[in-house]
């Protein structure tokens, strides 16, 4: 946070995603001006980037304009970059040989043992071969080498092994675990800088319990909001120093994975759900927290089609901004 020339309160947001979106939305402060910053033009719905992938949905339907999104928030400019679009290619899982390697001893470890055992009896039944206790020493050209001396050929080797938080971050001089997480202090601002924050993916913040805080849409949201509660109260003199900022305190709302159709699983409160049941839950969550109503009824109307029909949509996905430099603003 700064201020501009005429001495107004200036926030300046990096990224629109769950995190910079939930904050300009949250942040009720009319005193302050908002700056948005993004590398694309619209705000993409990544926990269904994979059914664009997999031909599940085009990728208009999960994204939606940055500036439509925030054209209410009077105080609240953006600034853009160009896009660019590929193309994905069809997977035949028939003709395909899928093996899973988890180092651990079971998959999806956030989840109770039982919900675990379900997700690989229902990975088994769509034809992959879950091997877990399976460590990956070495990675060649279509070769993967396990820490127990085997190998495995394949033409395609997908890494989905942790999520790195964005580069970005190595750039800020700050310390970031091996993901690439900002060590945040507890009200989420910089250590050594108390007027900027990071939130979402970018910040490595524990749990009442001590566990990293999961980097999930939820979770952003959550800091999102705590932090647009505390610039507001710091705008308005609430606080003198950082030590009298509230500290973050994550509520863990539960979790879901799917798997295919009308495979998932769910862990809600004490509550634990599998198969369909899971996976409409799923769906459900999904579409309610997709932005727009207009991308919520051509998603609920294309899942609805590809479900009875078995056909796919679409197979174009939106990649990332170009570098050419393209910027342009607006209100
Ligand atoms: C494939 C996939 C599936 C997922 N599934 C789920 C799920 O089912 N449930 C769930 O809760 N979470 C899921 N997640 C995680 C969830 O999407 C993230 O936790 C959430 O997006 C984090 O929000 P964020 O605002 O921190 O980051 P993001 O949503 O990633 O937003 C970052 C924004 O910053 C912009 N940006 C990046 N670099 C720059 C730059 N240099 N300059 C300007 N702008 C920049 C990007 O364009 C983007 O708009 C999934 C993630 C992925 C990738």
């Amino acid at each position: 946070m700064d201020a501009n020339a005429q001495g107004r309160p200036r926030v300046v947001v990096l990224g629109a995603g769950f995190a910079g979106l939930t904050f300009c939305q949250a942040f009720s402060c009319p005193e302050a001006d908002v700056i948005v910053v993004d590398r694309q033009n619209h705000h993409l719905f990544q926990p269904l980037l994979y059914q664009v992938a997999t031909a599940g949905l085009s990728a208009p339907e999960i994204a939606q304009p940055i500036r439509s999104i925030l054209r209410q928030r009077r105080n609240a400019t953006v600034l853009l970059r160009r896009v660019l679009k590929r193309d994905f290619r069809r997977i035949d899982p028939q003709q395909a040989h899928i093996i899973l390697l988890e180092a651990g001893p079971r998959l999806l470890p956030q989840f109770s043992a039982r919900l675990s055992s379900k997700a690989a009896a229902q990975l088994a039944a769509l034809g992959v071969e879950v091997r877990a206790n399976s460590s990956v020493a070495a990675l060649g050209e279509g070769l993967v080498k396990l820490a127990d001396g085997s190998q495995i050929q394949s033409a395609n080797i997908i890494w989905a092994a942790g999520v790195a938080a964005n580069p970005l971050t190595r750039r800020l001089g700050v310390e970031l675990d091996r993901a690439g997480r900002v060590r945040v202090h507890q009200d989420l601002s910089l250590p050594t800088h108390p007027e900027a924050f990071a939130i979402g993916d970018l910040a490595l913040v524990l749990d009442q319990r001590g566990r990293p805080v999961p980097g999930i849409s939820p979770a952003a949201m959550q800091m999102a909001r705590h932090v647009a509660r505390l610039i507001r109260d710091d705008v308005r003199g609430k606080h003198t120093t950082r030590n009298a900022r509230p500290a973050f305190r994550y509520r863990n709302q539960g979790a879901m994975a799917t798997i295919g159709r009308s495979a998932a699983v769910a862990q809600i409160g004490g509550l634990e759900f599998s198969g369909w049941v899971a996976w409409v839950a799923w769906l459900l969550v999904h579409l309610v927290f997709l932005i727009g109503f207009r991308n919520k009824a051509a998603v609920l109307l294309q899942w609805t089609y590809s479900y009875f029909t078995y056909k796919p949509g679409s197979r174009i996905v939106t990649g990332l901004g170009d570098d050419s430099g393209h910027e342009d603003s607006a209100r």
